[in-house]
């Protein structure tokens, strides 16, 4: 489609185009503007060698030449495709399950992670969860995510530093029953393990502080739809327990998509949680239709 480009952008499209590897310019022309993922291939006809996304697809290929280590991928790259979304979040989505099913070798960051963890306060002492174990779209006080129990422990620290908590009581550090901890002393405890402050103070300091990082529980009964107005299209996402069941273009087609209660998805849940409970999208309730 045609868009009004200014004179700078064009002359930096052309400078880019010129300078890009001669075997792959061929794919440069047909690229939107537009929102999407992006697909550099090689020599297999099913295993992508990079999947990217962007509000702009032709501008983010455009811009891969200018990364040194992306040399490697284009030199290997034999023909660049796309798939449109209507916005960002179609794009985001799209892109986590395209790089978690054909794993690209390029992609590095998404890989699926089995030891997706959570915080949970057991008593006073936050334990931490494993996704394998506790559903945690369904499972309430969860505090989190994280990719794995040290990086659990070192954001609890880190909140325990913050908010002057007690790493004893935290269960960081060993206590021994009755005497103060060593940063009590150096001041960086507030003293909730040896009478300056009650344990419910501390308890509570410590739970406004993890308030910043709750889990989402699913809220509704079942799936719903997403509205993403894009520039030049419209898409429902169809959400269930945060796992992302696809788009479509008309509601009517959402039942096809529809399984009945998926466990919880982090992918999902880390791409769609603000704008699910933002309310800047409109949301319709799916769940008679399930
Ligand atoms: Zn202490």
């Amino acid at each position: 489609m045609a868009r009004y480009q200014s004179a700078p952008r064009l002359a930096f499209e052309a400078a880019a185009i010129y300078q890009y590897p001669e075997h792959l310019r061929q794919w440069l022309a047909g690229l939107p503007s537009l929102p999407g993922v992006y697909l550099f291939h090689g020599e297999s006809e099913t295993m992508p060698l990079y999947i990217g996304k962007s509000v702009n697809i032709r501008s983010r290929v455009l811009s891969h030449l200018r990364a040194p280590d992306e040399a490697a991928m284009l030199r290997q790259a034999r023909r660049i495709t796309f798939v449109r979304t209507a916005g960002e979040i179609g794009a985001l989505l799209l892109e986590a399950q395209m790089i978690k099913k054909q794993q690209p070798l390029f992609n590095k960051r998404l890989r699926r992670n089995k030891q997706l963890c959570a915080l949970q306060l057991n008593a006073d002492k936050p334990e931490v969860v494993y996704a394998k174990e506790v559903d945690f779209a369904r499972k309430t006080g969860l505090f989190g995510l994280f990719a794995n129990r040290r990086a659990a422990l070192q954001a609890l620290q880190s909140i325990a530093d913050r908010h002057q908590l007690c790493y004893g009581l935290l269960g960081l550090e060993p206590l021994s029953r009755g005497r103060p901890c060593f940063r009590s002393a150096l001041k960086r405890c507030a003293g909730a393990c040896c009478g300056k402050e009650s344990l419910a103070a501390h308890r509570q300091r410590l739970l406004a502080a993890l308030e910043e990082s709750r889990v989402v529980c699913w809220p509704w009964q079942g799936p719903i739809a997403l509205r993403e107005q894009g520039p030049d299209r419209v898409q429902y996402h169809i959400i269930h327990h945060w796992l992302w069941l696809g788009a479509v273009d008309d509601l009517g087609d959402a039942p096809a998509l529809m399984v009945a209660a998926p466990g919880f998805d982090s992918d999902g849940y880390k791409i769609l949680c603000k704008p699910v409970m933002s309310g800047q999208y409109e949301i319709i309730d799916l769940y008679e239709q399930a």
